[in-house]
């Protein structure tokens, strides 16, 4: 690998060795890339102020030899996304969101566009950082996220015969395996599918119309956002197989009101985010 230059934002830090860390980052170039940042914990002068979550950094990173692991050799501050961290809603969202892609984000050649992949996930701590989120932002997050990793649910057609299922009859059936709906003719018996409404799904496409920044300018609320929470809570722990550790503390912050005003019984879980050092 050649020196690459490049922009970064740094999806996980792990202590190692004495005074090393080991960052997982997402690049416009590369996608994920797993680096070593040597003597960064001993050296406050080797990388001054940058190596923190929700900065948008330039970066240089070399190999020494094609076996061992890039290794990162400079690191400029671009901007610190500092909203991120004045309150827990937006901490909670970012956490999250750096660990959704830290986990999804395959690393090396996969065939997933990077750039687009790094513009969301900067141009959604951007987002973010303006605005303080609620649990409906946070859905379209989840399926924009899910889009730029190509793994995005089919949210307007059967997934078996492609026809528009039918939204008058009532509520269709959501095969979170397949990703999308199944319409009546195509359901097989004794298939238990997730319900949901058309107009759940199509609240959701019609996100796909917006680009990330301004996704918060539609609100999903009620029952819609009801059923588009469990259905996409549903579909990302299908494609992540366990629960991420902040999703937790982000339930805390993010969780929708009741019809009275009051938040339901939810004890909120102390986890370690994996958020700034
Ligand atoms: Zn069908």
């Amino acid at each position: 690998m050649p020196t690459l230059h490049t922009e970064a934002l740094i999806l996980r830090s792990v202590d190692f060795g004495e005074s090393d860390l080991i960052l997982h980052l997402l690049t416009p170039d590369t996608g994920r890339l797993t680096v070593i940042a040597n003597g960064a914990r001993r050296s406050k002068k080797r990388f001054p102020g940058t190596l923190d979550f929700f900065n948008h950094l330039d970066v240089q990173i070399g190999r020494r030899r094609p076996t061992s692991m890039a290794r990162l050799e400079h690191a400029r501050l671009r901007r610190t996304l500092l909203g991120l961290r004045s309150d827990p809603r937006r901490f909670a969202l970012g956490c999250y969101l750096l660990e959704l892609l830290d986990r999804l984000a395959p690393e090396g050649g996969a065939r997933i566009d990077h750039h687009r992949l790094f513009a969301f996930g900067l141009g959604s701590l951007e987002l973010i950082d303006q605005r303080s989120p609620d649990a409906g932002l946070r859905v379209l997050l989840e399926v924009r996220a899910l889009d730029v990793l190509g793994l995005g649910p089919e949210l307007a057609h059967c997934v078996r015969c492609g026809e528009v299922p039918d939204g008058n009859a009532g509520p269709v059936g959501f095969h979170v395996g397949d990703g999308g709906p199944c319409c009546s003719r195509c359901l097989s018996e004794g298939q238990h599918l997730l319900s949901v409404h058309v107009g759940t799904l199509r609240a959701l496409q019609q996100s796909r119309s917006l680009a990330t920044g301004q996704l918060g300018r539609l609100a999903l609320r009620g029952a819609v956002l009801e059923e588009a929470r469990v259905l996409i809570a549903r579909f990302l722990r299908f494609h992540l197989g366990l629960d991420l550790r902040s999703v937790g503390f982000l339930d805390a912050q993010l969780t929708p009101m009741e019809p009275s005003g009051r938040l339901p019984p939810r004890l909120p879980k102390p986890i370690s985010t994996g958020g700034a050092r």
